[in-house]
């Protein structure tokens, strides 16, 4: 596999560390727990989306774009990363915000997230829940064209081929650190959505035959359809990457059972997760993503399926700019 053969900006500070959860495995009691900090990318408080821009925006400059545009839910993590980007390579940022969940509050409208965007210059549009919001970022790109300018379209969550890339490296790195620290890891856990991270992790460790599970907490899609993105995207990933033979099926393994009532929507186990791993190793979860993922991992290490001898790595994929936008999902209300 030659990953360097891709247009590549450095964007974040990797490798990320990977670092012990002592507290937290001694408070579980059962496998040996280990965080991977891609919450500490650094561009605009971090998160996965920064890994993704680095291939993204690197194939918007060898296009000649001055202005990219994407889309997400109102406190999406991932325009927030990418309107950091864009202002860092002197380019416009256009994002088209849906509103998945009907919330009114006005931190959720325009706290957090929503207000990071705009401190990076970023101009923002609202769209109804359930738009297409592909078409929506198409017509926009349309009529920036007309008006002489040079778009370029980037997808939900920078889930592509491309935007995948940024998951192969990250497999990669997460190779190197095991073999460096001497440390056998047997289960990757993170969130997952739009599917890009967890197909680049699929194609990265099956391209360097790993053994590690991959297994990713589902926030959004029921499991037929999570799994079936995932396949599908890393399947695409591969043949970018130019690699031979066929991923097996078996290698994409989402859990969809943490969902809750919808996306972005509270769950009792994220704000337990939320709470927990703030007060109990100092780090900042978030409540859409990393803070659903999390509970799902607590809730299979309580119901012993991962089990005392193995060492289990939680990708912590950020999101923590989201805490703002949810003051009301933590459970933290004076009466
Ligand atoms: C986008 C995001 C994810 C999910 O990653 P996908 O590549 O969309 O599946 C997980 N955690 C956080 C904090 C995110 O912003």
């Amino acid at each position: 596999m030659d990953l360097a053969r891709f247009p590549r900006i450095r964007l974040g500070h990797l490798p990320t560390p990977l670092e012990p959860l002592d507290n937290l495995t001694r408070l579980l009691g059962g496998p040996r727990l280990w965080i991977k900090r891609d919450d500490c990318t650094g561009l605009s408080t971090g998160g996965n989306k920064t890994r993704k821009l680095e291939y993204l925006m690197a194939e918007a400059q060898a296009q000649q774009a001055d202005v990219v545009i994407t889309q997400g839910a109102t406190q999406s993590n991932h325009a927030r990363q990418t309107a950091a980007a864009a202002a860092k390579l002197g380019m416009h940022c256009h994002i088209l915000l849906e509103d998945r969940t009907g919330y009114t509050e006005p931190e959720y409208t325009d706290n957090g997230n929503v207000l990071l965007d705009r401190l990076h210059g970023a101009t923002v549009e609202r769209r109804a829940g359930g738009s297409n919001m592909q078409a929506e970022m198409e017509a926009v790109a349309a009529k920036l064209s007309r008006e002489g300018r040079r778009p370029y379209v980037i997808p939900g969550g920078g889930s592509n081929p491309v935007g995948a890339l940024g998951y192969v490296n990250a497999a990669l790195e997460l190779l190197n650190q095991s073999v460096e620290m001497g440390l056998r890891i047997d289960v990757l856990v993170h969130g997952t959505g739009s599917a890009g991270t967890q197909a680049g992790l699929v194609a990265g460790l099956q391209a360097m035959n790993s053994a590690i599970r991959l297994l990713g907490i589902g926030v959004r899609a029921p499991r037929d359809k999570q799994e079936g993105m995932v396949y599908d995207l890393a399947c695409r990933t591969w043949a970018l990457l130019g690699l031979r033979g066929e991923l097996p099926r078996a290698a994409v393994e989402a859990n969809c059972d943490y969902v809750g009532s919808g996306y972005g929507l509270p769950t009792p186990g994220m704000t337990e997760a939320v709470a927990l791993l703030a007060r109990t190793e100092g780090i900042l979860l978030d409540p859409v993503y990393s803070g659903k993922a999390m509970a799902g991992l607590i809730d299979l290490v309580r119901k012993g399926q991962l089990t005392p001898d193995q060492n289990i790595v939680f990708l912590h994929t950020g999101g923590s700019a989201a805490l703002f936008g949810y003051p009301g999902a933590l459970g933290l209300q004076t009466p």
